[in-house]
């Protein structure tokens, strides 16, 4: 029988890499050791099974995941992510299972140098909740609110491609690229720092491009106007499902964990130089502008475009999916 502490130091407790961290797993708390000029970015974000996953979804991916949607909200922010901490609810203590969750996990935190420093573990419903810190210079951190009338909007990646991936049935490449999107979203954690200095406000794409658009444009007190056709719609998201059920999945689809910033025309080449050095496209898809309402206008050649109402509910017959 695997205890709670059997399981803890078995699959969570790894030695990692990072300076720091003053006491990790073990104790009653844990102790960081923040640089002492830098301001503390935090974000938690719970993921839960058949509602935020399939319920077939691989432990691996599950890991993966949970900590995934996290630091796409640090990258967001344009922190350099630190520290993860890890409430996991689990059925049953299945070995396998923990596993592979746990190599998920740690295949991501590895690679930005995230060090698990603790959680809790409890038995009920699978759920797994992750706390991530990361740090920003004092004042550095990269808000919504923080777009001009004039400023550019950009998003990175191919918005569309992770809901289309949870939907997806078939074994062809296309299927198996975008089932990996869903999957295994790439948070843009190197990039939302470079651009710390070029974006005025960010915000990843975790609920769907307009909608995460609009918490930018109220936040900034802003319209917007926006170019369908300039939607940088993957080929394998057009050639699975069309080009306009992908225009719409793109806007509506949420999943993405892609980041949507503003830049200012003064920054425009600095950010040039820098997208040459991303692993990820950077497509401009319209402009801020002042209005009374804090409405994003999309159009599509002489047209208004008419945004379809929700992401899940549009496209499933799961309604219950719809978003938190
Ligand atoms: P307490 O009862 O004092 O809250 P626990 O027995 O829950 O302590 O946890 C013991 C240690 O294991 C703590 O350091 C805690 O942070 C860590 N821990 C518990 N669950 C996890 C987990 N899923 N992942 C990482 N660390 C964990
Ligand atoms: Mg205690």
């Amino acid at each position: 029988m695997l205890t709670e502490f059997n399981l803890i130091e078995r699959f969570f407790n790894r030695q990692q890499a990072s300076g720091q961290l003053t006491l990790g797993i073990g104790d009653d708390a844990a102790v960081i050791a923040p640089d002492p000029g830098a301001e503390l970015v935090v974000a938690t974000d719970a993921i839960v099974n058949g509602i935020h996953f399939p319920v077939y979804t691989p432990p691996h991916a599950i890991g993966y995941r949970s900590l995934a949607v996290n630091l796409s909200d640090l990258a967001a922010m344009g922190a350099v992510p630190r520290w993860a901490s890890l409430a996991l609810c689990l059925p049953d203590a299945d070995t396998e299972w923990l596993e592979q969750f746990a190599d998920g996990f740690f295949d991501l935190a590895d690679i930005f140098n995230v060090s698990l420093i603790g959680g809790d573990t409890v038995s009920g419903p699978l759920m797994a909740s992750v706390t991530v810190h990361g740090e920003v210079g004092k004042g550095m951190a990269v808000t919504r609110s923080g777009a001009n009338e004039g400023d550019g909007i950009y998003v990175t990646g191919h918005p569309g491609d992770a809901v289309a991936g949870r939907l997806v049935e078939g074994t062809n490449d296309a299927d198996h690229y975008l089932a990996d999107r869903f999957l295994y979203p790439v948070p843009r954690v190197m990039e939302g720092q470079a651009l710390r200095n070029v974006a005025s406000a960010m915000i990843d794409i975790s609920d769907g491009l307009h909608a995460d658009l609009g918490h930018v444009l109220n936040q900034s007190g802003l319209g917007a106007e926006l170019d369908v056709a300039a939607l940088p719609l993957s080929n394998e998201l057009r050639s699975s499902v069309g080009r306009e059920q992908a225009q719409a999945m793109a806007l509506t689809g949420g999943d993405d964990y892609e980041l949507c910033f503003t830049v200012p025309d003064e920054h425009q080449s600095q950010l040039q130089e820098l997208v040459d050095s991303f692993d990820c496209a950077v497509t401009r898809i319209g402009t801020c502008v002042a209005t009374e309402e804090s409405e994003a206008v999309w159009r599509l050649g002489q047209n208004i475009y008419q945004v379809p109402d929700s992401g899940f509910e549009h496209f499933s017959d799961e309604g219950q999916e719809e978003a938190l």
